[in-house]
């Protein structure tokens, strides 16, 4: 089957943008206190405003810090200009507010440089973010942060639907996979000194956000079903070593399961429905759209496909084995699901 690119097209999703939220005071009252107590972070501070060609741009923490909202603001700032009337809004920030990008989700293009920024820029698919594999320096923007790119597409994780919304997007240049005779998936490596860029990038985008390591995935973790990108290449554990980017086990943990696993008949044991559903559950807790039947089905073994690829990357044929389920409840521990 021939791969086109990774995700789907999204027209249909703009009829719901409905994310700008203009200030609608109309005085300026510096006396005024905040509603709350605790928050007395630059509520009555002006955030520094820079204008460039014609737009206005914050380049201050617009944030409360006492809400672990402290992320320098460079967005744009889009507002209302109703007729007669002035909106005033770089003088008085409202405290109750945060930042929309929850989630980074890393895609792989699987088209080459020419074709990624075609595609990416012209047809009904887009990212924040295109890292090419020309060997510079250059990391192209394609979507302004404060809007939505069309990356994500029908996705899921833990209690979050449709990511587009809450999500940073970047696609990496890559050529995917080809299917050999065997139907099996043969993954192109990526460029390492694409991988560190993709790494400065990224580290720069979470710290901004202050993005967990739980909500930092792969388009195939939140979108399972439908997508394998950026596949089991991609250097997770590298990016979490290095750079402490998103999730990764710790090791001795791992061990620790597997040693109370009987790896010799893990097939065996593990094939009845009640440990079916403990897996499959276990799955569910770490984020993956899955429901807990006590069954394999296609769809399941491609969620195992998807966990495998982000997080053991040697075998991604959809069979938990011994050191899958280890790793998973390692994670588990590690990153537990909210309460
Ligand atoms: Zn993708």
């Amino acid at each position: 089957m021939r791969k086109t690119l990774c995700f789907i097209g999204l027209s249909a999703i703009i009829v719901s943008c409905t994310t700008q939220k203009p200030a609608t005071k109309t005085t300026y009252k510096p006396q005024q206190k905040p509603a709350t107590t605790q928050s007395v972070t630059k509520t009555t501070e002006k955030p520094h405003i820079v204008k460039d060609h014609g737009m206005e741009f914050y380049k201050e923490n617009i944030g409360d810090i006492t809400k672990n909202d402290n992320t320098i603001s460079y967005g744009s700032i889009v507002s209302a200009k109703p007729a007669g009337y002035k909106v005033v809004k770089t003088h008085f920030p409202a405290v109750a507010q945060n930042f929309r990008q929850k989630y980074l989700i890393l895609h792989y293009t699987a088209l080459d440089d020419d074709k990624s920024a075609m595609v990416l820029t012209q047809q009904s698919v887009s990212s924040h973010y295109l890292v090419n594999n020309l060997g510079n320096n250059e990391i192209y923007q394609l979507v302004d942060e404060n809007k939505r790119a069309y990356h994500a597409g029908v996705s899921a994780w833990r209690n979050d639907k449709m990511l587009n919304d809450t999500s940073i997007g970047i696609e990496i240049v890559n050529s995917g996979f080809k299917t050999d005779a065997s139907g099996n998936k043969i993954f192109v490596p990526f460029d390492e000194k694409q991988i560190e860029k993709v790494a400065a990038l990224a580290k720069d985008i979470i710290t901004r956000y202050n993005i967990p390591p739980t909500n930092v995935l792969a388009h195939s973790d939140i979108a399972p079903t439908r997508k394998q990108d950026p596949g089991p290449l991609f250097p997770w554990k590298k990016l979490y070593n290095e750079y402490q980017i998103g999730m990764w086990y710790d090791e001795a943990t791992k061990q620790n399961f597997l040693s109370q696993l009987a790896t010799t008949n893990f097939a065996t044991e593990s094939a009845v429905n009640t440990y079916i559903f403990k897996i499959q559950t276990a799955l569910n807790q770490l984020g993956y759209e899955i429901m807990p039947t006590g069954t394999w089905d296609a769809n399941n073994k491609k969620v195992v496909e998807a966990f495998q690829y982000h997080f053991r990357p040697e075998k991604y044929d959809g069979i938990v084995d011994a050191e899958t389920w280890a790793i998973l409840q390692a994670l588990l521990q590690k990153y537990p699901p909210a309460k």
